[in-house]
């Protein structure tokens, strides 16, 4: 009886001085890294390239225009316990990133911190403008044009960038970011040329050939032409078509599958769509051959359907980000649903 009770102290010992070993521990065992995400496309590729070790939110829900979000107080109680703030940037989030980072008091999180991250500083950058920028532009982004998300390069370049930032705050688990973002990469690839071509060319080399213009002539000589698929080979029979846009939204989907915007139904970014300017949006459209109005979905869709009834052209409106549709589940679903809205509308 003596040396049982003896053995049950040991071992009630041995537990608590165990619990309180792993509460000591901290960061290291409990620990899920907290990621607060400005965008739910930024939540898909953190939660991609982070996997189990981290809890990822996004602030905003996909289904608004993320160029007038409020810092809502539900903001700042999300941002006060985490370790990474990831932001799309270009002054996407100018309006309201200063007072939820303010007001969330955590100063793990402040700007210059291992847990702040401007994904936009490693992406591939369109309209950034030279000369210097007045009122009477409307809402131009000094930074450039802030939808880098829409090219899947763009998506392949940021997933990377958070993935360096997930070693350099988490070292331990080093290997499984690096190879999660090898994965995701990869996916991302498959989708974008198809599986087949993937089997012959690696990933990092049809981008780099795609980049510099050479990649058609590189498939026709080595014979792989009709072993395109993915985006890119449901985009490339649309090479050079005109388009009309609502806003200044999509050149970097455009610019990576070839698509021509021609106008844009907003008389300035920003701006809405005037009978004045329509008018004009009609005639140019007529005359270039405009088949397709895209937009958001979160935009009316009036003014689109006026010009196209005009012109004969088909509307398309899409969520631009994850979680702004049902099917937009994340990154590469979200590339899926609008190539495939695009294409089809195209055909
Ligand atoms: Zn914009």
């Amino acid at each position: 009886m003596k040396y049982n009770r003896a053995l049950c102290w040991g071992r009630c010992l041995g537990v608590l001085l165990a619990a309180s070993w792993l509460l000591a521990a901290g960061p290291a065992w409990a620990a899920k890294l907290s990621i607060v995400a400005t965008t739910p496309t930024l939540a898909s590729l953190a939660r991609s390239v982070a996997g189990g070790k981290a809890a990822v939110i996004s602030l905003a829900s996909g289904r608004e225009d993320p160029h007038y979000l409020q810092a809502l107080p539900s903001y700042l109680v999300r941002a006060r316990k985490a370790d990474l703030w990831i932001k799309s940037g270009m002054d996407l989030e100018i309006g309201w990133e200063g007072p939820v980072l303010d007001g969330s008091r955590n100063p793990a999180i402040r700007p210059g911190r291992l847990g702040y991250l401007d994904v936009s500083a490693g992406v591939m950058k369109l309209e950034v403008p030279k000369g210097k920028i007045s009122r009477e532009m409307g809402d131009v982004h000094p930074a450039g044009n802030p939808h880098w998300w829409l090219d899947p390069l763009n998506g392949r370049i940021a997933a990377g960038s958070i993935a360096k930032r997930l070693v350099e705050l988490d070292p331990g688990n080093a290997r499984v970011y690096m190879s999660n973002l090898a994965g995701f990469r990869l996916e991302l690839d498959r989708k974008m040329f198809g599986p087949v071509l993937l089997e012959t060319i690696k990933g990092a080399r049809l981008w780099a050939l795609l980049l510099r213009g050479e990649l058609a002539a590189e498939l026709k000589k080595r014979n792989l032409s009709g072993q395109v698929g993915g985006w890119y080979g449901a985009m490339a029979p649309f090479r050079g078509e005109a388009i009309v846009t609502y806003h200044k939204s999509w050149v970097y989907f455009c610019e990576r599958f070839g698509l021509r915007v021609i106008a844009e139904l907003e008389p300035k970014p920003g701006v809405p769509p005037s009978g004045s300017h329509l008018q004009k949006v009609i005639r140019i459209a007529k005359k270039q051959g405009v088949k397709l109005i895209l937009m958001e979905n979160f935009y009316s869709p009036k003014a689109a359907r006026l010009v196209a009834d005009q012109i004969g052209a088909k509307v398309v409106q899409t969520t631009n980000s994850v979680g702004g549709d049902a099917g937009a589940v994340d990154y590469i679903a979200l590339m899926d649903l609008i190539v495939d809205r695009v294409s089809r509308a195209l055909r």
